[in-house]
């Protein structure tokens, strides 16, 4: 057996909002330096991007796809007509056109220029139905967002309740940014899944692509080992989840889901009237001030998820009335079954990790994102010491500290989970608070 690092859920320039770049040959010069060896397709059953893939990709002896040295699994997004999101895995380019033509007759956009994640009119279990039906592989993506996951505010609460029948024929979600396996083992129907972390990536950068990834021990890397591993068969599993902590995801607080200020609460002494009449505004934040911050959250929070929660900000610069959303950590709050995650044996462990740009930025105080600096030291790091999986989670620090004191004591407070965090929401990353 071997170990193998895979992201196996990305798009392709055939979705809206994806660098024009993104291409095998950018991709996999990522791949090479976080240390990934295998990636999803993203976007297989847009017609163009197949075409492009099916001329490029190679297939070895194993059943396995590769692009030079990088392997790839045959893998798209659906949206179905609940407005769940769905990741599919292929196990080759006859199940990709089998399916696409059995999907072409509900859906408006599948064949489209923009169709990279197409619209299927039909219910969540009816698409499991045709996609499992032919030997793919379906689970819900970023399954706890607010916007278009199954678990979102006022949609489903277990996978029995969005899947009905075909609930069995569901075999891993996808955490999704937000959330990690602490908070997803709280809902007792998710206990015999598997969970994908995935970077979701709409582009090759790669505080993007491979941000999220899952560490597979399988004899090959082709698309059978992976099934086997996901359904846990033969020997085969997932042994590590890596992401973002889930206060670092874009959607982990409450949000005004119109000017996106993130909701927060702060301990007071004394409380001089209702904490609902006690605030402050800043740029990305209301802060609600109680002597009781906690009991006071959960009073909020249970307004919120009753959509009963007019935000403060809007309300005052705008004069008008928008809604309060939960995020992801309140929405897993209000369907979960246990109040402490109940990790059942198969379940690997969750590793947190920033992408290695992100602890340069920070350690340098540098806040452009394509920073010149920062770039030239993420590629000497690299050059130096190994890949940024390596690096991030693998490396004894003090080698890493011999090269830069500085980035070897983040990482290693990243690993035992010393670090303070903003936490993100609203559509925007949370932070890493150093103070070294
Ligand atoms: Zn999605
Ligand atoms: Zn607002």
């Amino acid at each position: 057996m071997d170990i193998y690092n895979s992201d196996l859920h990305i798009h392709s320039p055939h979705s809206i909002g994806v660098s024009k770049s993104l291409n095998l040959d950018t991709m996999i010069d990522t791949c090479i330096k976080k240390g990934l060896n295998i990636l999803g397709t993203g976007d297989i059953l847009q017609p163009a991007w197949l075409k492009y893939l099916e001329n490029n990709l190679e297939k070895n002896q194993d059943g396995a796809y590769y692009y030079k040295n990088i392997y790839f699994i045959l893998q798209t997004e659906i949206e179905d007509k609940e407005s769940v999101h769905e990741v599919i895995l292929f196990e080759d380019f006859d199940m990709v056109r089998i399916i696409q033509k059995k999907l072409k007759a509900y859906s408006k956009n599948i064949l489209d220029e923009w169709g990279g994640r197409p619209r299927i009119n039909l219910s969540p279990a009816e698409l499991a139905d045709v996609v499992s039906d032919e030997g793919a592989l379906i689970g819900p993506a970023h399954a706890f967002t607010p916007f278009k996951a199954i678990f979102r505010q006022n949609k489903f609460e277990t996978l029995e309740e969005c899947y009905a029948d075909a609930a069995k024929k569901i075999k891993f979600i996808e955490l999704g940014l937000s959330a990690n396996t602490d908070l997803a083992d709280r809902l007792e129907s998710l206990k015999d899944v598997a969970f994908l972390s995935n970077s979701d990536a709409h582009s090759q950068d790669p505080r993007s692509l491979g941000r999220e990834f899952n560490r597979f021990d399988v004899d090959n890397p082709s698309f059978n080992e992976i099934l086997q591993a996901i359904q846990k068969k033969n020997g085969r599993k997932i042994i590590l989840n890596v992401g973002l902590h889930p206060k670092l995801g874009k959607y982990y607080v409450m949000f005004c889901n119109k000017c996106r200020r993130r909701i927060l609460f702060k301990k007071v002494k004394k409380q001089v009237n209702t904490f609902f009449n006690q605030y402050s505004i800043t740029d990305n934040f209301i802060i609600y001030y109680s002597s009781d911050p906690i009991s006071s959250r959960l009073d909020y929070l249970e307004r919120v998820s009753k959509n009963k929660m007019n935000c403060p900000a809007c309300k005052e610069q705008l004069n008008k009335n928008f809604k309060v959303k939960l995020g992801v950590s309140e929405r897993i709050e209000k369907i979960s079954t246990y109040k402490e995650p109940q990790h059942p044996d198969h379940r690997p462990p969750y590793v947190n990790a920033v992408p290695l740009i992100d602890i340069i930025r920070s350690v340098k105080d540098i806040k452009s994102s394509t920073s010149k600096t920062v770039l030239n030291d993420y590629n000497r790091i690299i050059q130096e010491l190994g890949t940024e999986y390596e690096i991030l989670i693998d490396m004894p620090i003090n080698k890493i500290e011999k090269f830069d004191q500085t980035i070897g004591t983040v990482i290693n407070a990243l690993r035992n989970n010393e670090i303070k965090y903003t936490p993100g929401g609203g559509g925007t990353y949370g932070q890493i608070n150093l103070n070294i």
